[in-house]
């Protein structure tokens, strides 16, 4: 099954600034599950293709039978129960050790927002001195519950269900890279008149449709494979935007877009128009 999101992350984990700590934010927990572990997977694999695992080396069989040394989930014991304080601190032996068989280690946590006070407070301290090599991956359906001083020491990463995608209208997102591509190449308009039009059109959307653009035009330059680009269809415009920006400029636009959005998620109400003019110029 190809997987957008699975794709994305692959392609960003190539990228130096990969983030020592991801939080995966999905309405679908099994689906969340999912996209995690193929993920951690791939990351461990020793013989890995460029968006699948081998399925047949040690690290993936020892994946598969659940005993991968280097692997470390966090769950509640039961399905409704919390995550307590005790199995966060089973990562003070996991997490000081060097990695046995791969070349980093991977902790899972989820669902994240069942950590209760202590648990949280005691992850926040492995999150806030972060060691070389290990990667956290917490999941969450709700991240409005979670310490905001845990969601801002994540990269916060929307994981969408595919099937939910398909047949979505994507208009917004067509006329969003079609602004941008008039901006930055004729300057014929301005952001001002762009993000008006935007905010106007696409009141709660408007992010949401800003940050798919800007993680293709991302995975377009670190991959340059169209076919990764299920919403760029416009292939030349993806050329285009892609030679003029550089990549760095498209990840702080994505970090400040992905922060307002934090703000968003935790009852704030930015100003849209001012959010968005200051991503674009600055
Ligand atoms: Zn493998």
């Amino acid at each position: 099954m190809k997987n957008l999101v699975l794709a994305k992350l692959q392609a960003l984990s190539l990228s130096a600034s990969l983030p020592h700590a991801w939080l995966f934010v999905s309405t679908d927990l099994a689906h969340n599950l999912q996209v995690a572990k193929q993920f951690s997977q791939w990351l461990l694999c020793t013989n890995k293709q460029a968006t699948l695992a081998c399925g047949s080396c040690k690290q993936c069989y020892l994946f598969a039978a659940d005993s991968h040394p280097d692997f470390c989930i966090i769950t509640p014991a039961e399905k409704h129960s919390a995550i307590l304080i005790d199995e966060i601190r089973t990562l003070n032996e996991f997490i000081p050790s060097k990695p046995q068989l791969a070349d980093r280690k991977i902790v899972l946590l989820y669902p994240a927002e069942k950590m209760n006070k202590q648990a949280a407070n005691a992850l926040l301290k492995n999150l806030e001195e972060p060691v070389t090599n290990v990667l956290f991956i917490l999941l969450t359906t709700h991240s409005r519950l979670l310490l905001k001083t845990i969601v801002s020491r994540c990269q916060i990463l929307p994981v969408t269900n595919d099937k939910c995608v398909v047949g979505q209208d994507i208009a917004p997102l067509k006329k969003i890279l079609s602004d941008l591509h008039t901006l930055w190449l004729t300057s014929s308009v301005t952001p001002v008149e762009l993000v008006e039009q935007w905010v106007k059109q696409w009141p709660n959307e408007v992010l949401y449709w800003f940050e798919l653009v800007l993680t293709d035009m991302i995975l377009y330059q670190y991959t340059r494979n169209l076919q990764l680009l299920r919403y760029i269809s416009e292939r030349d415009q993806a050329l285009l935007l892609n030679s003029q920006v550089p990549i760095q400029r498209l990840w702080s636009m994505l970090d400040q877009t992905r922060q307002v959005q934090f703000w968003l998620g935790n009852g704030h109400k930015p100003n849209m128009q001012l959010a968005l003019e200051n991503i674009i110029l600055h």
